[in-house]
């Protein structure tokens, strides 16, 4: 990089090396500069000019460069991390002034203020309100490598949270987590996958034990490791390289950090990632808020009422007595309407005290986030006026904001009224008849003129010379008396004489005059000296109102929760340890928020229960069995639940299995996947567990997908013993009640009349009769001729399987895993024209194509054994 052609550039270049990975925005004058590869990078992110920065030979081409104003750079800086870089903000550390009298070289001093990463940002325009952005490190055991630790940190409010993790559950719950940035040393298999473009790979000496060690006792000011939970190896590294890290960005400060939140396994209800998915808790394929469950309670009044309820919900608890004393705050606030209102009242003018703190602490405090703390120390006593009759869980947030009258009466007395500034720089925020220094300069600068006009009359009533003020760039302010008006008295000084007048200066106007200059400068600084009064004030009282800020995100939350209840007419749910799952006259949370018709439905589940959901496509198995779960999770977070009554013993862990979903971007096939998944159900689901299956095996050929199912069954209700809805369309596994006493018949209820299908969306007893799949293919819309003919074909079907499939249970059960399939004659047309003409072509992956043909050989050519693969997508 031909770029260090001057001290200038020599001193870029030094910087530049120390973040080769960062885009180095140079300060110089009132731009931000970059150059060479981070002058192309931005400017095409940036969409602004590309110049070059050339030297005095005419022979240098120069240096790619471009640059933005200082004060729009916030706005630059959003862009280029919004596209994942990263960016070291280097700023002149001191005057050009200063620099001249330091002699030497005159070049001024320049260093990085601030590495900006996706996972370290604080401000207010790179956040999102209502959701966190982490910043996560993962730590390895030093000598047991399954076990890991994750450990994350928001730079914005100071949580801190760390949790041991199995090497196999890793991916799952990084998935789960609004990480901004991971932090890693070696990167684990598949985070790529699922945090691309989030990972740093950072010095592996941040992850050296003694390293961390020293990181968490600098962050927690020697507290001891123990006391704060940090026992176990992983976790003190995997939380000493967060802070080592999150250190390196903000060049050695941190804002104040909680104390840590270790989660036990035990505490919580595991939700792995394809659970996640499937039952859209916070996000939905569709991007829709709406429709997901986060967006049917998203009733919060302030923006970390919204982020702890995401938090709640992609967090839900596992054990009875935390939620047992949610549901009572709930409850009471439920049953109270008064009082939900008035303190979902007093919620609404307070801030985001977290985010508005952070910030302070870090010195990046606007006046805009003093008013923020203070409108919310302001609005503390209605919250607490609002709850002081409560107990419990209200009682003790309520009392979390009682730290806070005296630093809100400073702010109040020491800011001006809103609307405050966003910048510093822009002054007015201080308020007047606070600081009396101020208010003189202010007195200067606003009256500049009258005190002027009223020196000029004191000094006309002392004399008879009638002085008249006047103003020239040369002497600037001057008492001016014509040239007969005789003597001035002793203080005047003489300045000037002209054709027909004396001008004369006094100490008093050549002070006044210096102080009006002066006034303007004088009072931003005074400004910026009671700003870092108050600052210090602030820090004083961190602990009040982090305090503070928990208590009121926790109250909305539960008054969310209470709102939402009663303005649905929702239940809370009975909670137990362990026994029955009894929901009656449950809804789906979103999807009957959309369909006043939704018909209720109830279920039943013990410790080992299985119940077998048959019916037509569109009748609604998957929306029964997906408000199972969610109803699980809305009472394992303390809310009220869509239900007419409600029993809910506490689930460990939610498995739910829906759909055949592709995963062919990961190099996964459809029966891969569904293997995955129902492998880790099989390996990791308990008594306590509750699991959701919906159409397991259709990844995959008839047979096979049919014994698997089979099996899958067997083990949930005999050695498992959890408490399972399986929808399937395997009707031969109806047949299974005969030989499983806890496996139960379910269907959904249809009519047909006139030929057409009617859902009734009930869920009876009882297995469906059939699949219905030409009438559903009606109401879809194909064309009548197709219908028509799949009437037929459905009837040849039929009566061949008949003779075939008699043998019904006695057959299945005698089926070993991936054997050859039933020869099932198909009538009027051959096997291998019936798989052909159930192949989408298109849709086939090179190995699903070579399988097939493998596939047609076998069909075309019995002699040959099939292989072990097969697609056999009809018979
Ligand atoms: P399946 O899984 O049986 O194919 P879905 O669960 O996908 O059926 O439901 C099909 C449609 O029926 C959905 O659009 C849903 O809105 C509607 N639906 C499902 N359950 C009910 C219900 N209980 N009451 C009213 N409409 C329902």
């Amino acid at each position: 990089m031909a770029v260090a052609d001057s001290p200038v550039m020599r001193q870029y270049g030094e910087i530049k090396a120390q973040y080769p990975a960062a885009l180095v925005m140079f300060r110089m004058g009132d731009f931000y500069e970059l150059f060479a590869e981070d002058a192309v990078t931005a400017a095409g992110v940036l969409q602004i000019t590309l110049t070059r920065r050339r030297t005095a030979q005419a022979s240098d081409a120069g240096v790619p460069m471009c640059g933005v104003p200082f004060h729009a750079a916030e706005g630059y800086i959003g862009k280029l991390l919004a596209q994942g870089y990263t960016v070291a903000l280097a700023e002149q550390l001191e005057t050009p002034e200063a620099a001249k009298k330091r002699g030497g070289s005159s070049l001024v001093k320049r260093g990085v203020v601030r590495l900006y990463t996706p996972g370290t940002l604080t401000e207010e325009a790179y956040l999102e309100a209502k959701r966190p952005t982490l910043l996560c490190a993962v730590g390895l055991h030093p000598t047991d490598t399954q076990r890991l630790a994750l450990a994350w940190l928001d730079m914005s409010t100071g949580e801190v949270g760390v949790r041991g993790v199995g090497a196999a559950q890793l991916v799952a719950v990084l998935a789960s987590m609004p990480i901004g940035e991971l932090v890693v040393h070696n990167l684990p298999a598949g985070v790529e996958a699922v945090l691309p473009r989030r990972v740093v790979q950072v010095q592996p000496h941040l992850f050296a034990p003694s390293t961390a060690e020293a990181a968490l006792a600098r962050a927690y000011q020697g507290a001891a490791l123990q006391g704060l939970g940090f026992d176990d190896p992983a976790r003190i590294i995997a939380a000493g390289a967060l802070l080592g890290y999150a250190e390196l960005t903000q060049m050695g400060k941190l804002p104040p950090l909680r104390a840590p939140r270790i989660a036990l396994p035990s505490s919580h209800l595991h939700l792995d990632i394809a659970t996640r998915k499937s039952l859209d808790i916070l996000e939905s394929p569709s991007g829709q808020r709406a429709d997901t469950l986060l967006g049917i309670l998203d009733d919060t009044t302030t923006s970390a009422g919204a982020r702890l309820l995401a938090r709640w919900l992609s967090e839900p608890l596992a054990q009875l007595e935390p939620l047992l004393a949610r549901q009572h705050a709930v409850k009471t606030l439920m049953h109270n309407n008064r009082q939900r209102h008035a303190l979902r009242q007093a919620l609404q003018p307070t801030g985001d005290v977290a985010r508005a703190i952070s910030r302070v602490l870090l010195g990046r405090g606007s006046p805009r986030d003093l008013g923020t703390l203070r409108a919310t120390g302001q609005a503390a006593p209605m919250v607490m006026e609002a709850l002081h009759a409560a107990e419990g869980l209200l009682a003790h947030h309520a009392q979390q904001l009682a730290g806070l009258p005296e630093i809100t009466a400073l702010l109040t007395r020491a800011l001006a009224p809103d609307p405050l500034p966003a910048l510093v720089r822009e002054g007015g925020f201080v308020a007047a008849g606070f600081d009396a220094e101020l208010d003189t300069l202010r007195h200067l600068q606003t009256h500049a003129h009258e005190l002027l006009c009223a020196l000029e009359q004191r000094e006309a009533a002392a004399t008879s010379l009638n002085p008249k003020l006047r103003y020239n760039q040369v002497w600037g302010y001057y008492l001016e008396v014509g040239k007969a008006a005789g003597n001035p008295p002793s203080h005047w000084v003489h300045r000037q004489t002209t054709t027909n007048t004396h001008r004369y200066s006094t100490p008093e106007l050549l002070q006044l005059e210096r102080d009006v200059a002066n006034a303007a400068v004088q009072a931003q600084a005074r400004e910026e000296q009671v700003l870092a009064e108050l600052l210090e004030a602030l820090r004083a009282t961190t602990d009040a109102w982090l305090a503070a800020s928990e208590g009121l995100a926790t109250l909305d939350v539960l008054a969310t929760l209470a709102e939402v209840a009663v303005r649905n007419a929702w239940i809370l749910p009975i909670l137990s340890d362990e026994g029955t799952l009894k929901l009656s006259g449950a809804k789906h949370p979103v999807v009957a928020a959309k369909r006043p018709d939704f018909v209720a439905n109830s279920v039943t589940l013990n410790a080992g229960d299985v119940w077998l959901l048959t019916g037509p496509n569109m009748a609604g198995k998957s929306t029964f069995l997906r408000q199972t779960a969610l109803l699980v999770v809305l009472a394992q977070i303390g809310s009220a639940v869509p239900a007419a009554q409600a029993q809910v013993a506490l689930c460990d862990a939610i498995f739910c299995r829906v759909g055949a979903a592709d995963n062919l971007a990961a190099g996964q096939s459809t029966c891969m996947v569904e293997m995955l998944e129902t492998a880790n159900i099989l390996n990791r689901a308990t008594s306590r567990s509750l699991v959701i299956l919906d159409e397991l095996g259709r990844g995959t050929a008839t047979y096979d997908g049919l014994a698997i199912a089979w099996a899958a069954t067997e083990a949930l209700t005999q050695r498992i013993k959890a408490r399972t809805l399986f929808a399937t369309h395997y009707h031969e596994l109806t047949a299974l009640t005969e030989t499983l006493p806890q496996l139960s018949n379910h269907q959904l209820a249809v009519k047909v009349w006139q030929n057409e299908l009617v859902f009734l969306h009930e869920v009876k007893p009882g297995a469906a009769e059939g699949s219905y799949g030409v009438q559903v293919a009606k109401l879809a819309g194909v064309p009548p001729e197709v219908v028509q003919r799949a009437q037929q074909l459905l009837q040849g079907f039929e009566s061949s399987a008949k003779g075939n499939v008699a043998g019904g249970v006695a057959r299945v059960n005698d089926l070993s895993l991936f054997t050859a399939p039933l020869a099932t004659e198909v009538p009027q047309i051959s096997v291998a024209e019936g798989l052909l003409r159930a192949t989408d072509i298109d849709g086939l992956s090179p190995r699903e194509a070579l399988q097939l043909l493998y596939d047609l050989k076998a069909k075309v050519l019995p002699q040959q054994a099939p292989t072990a693969l097969n697609l056999k997508a009809v018979v």
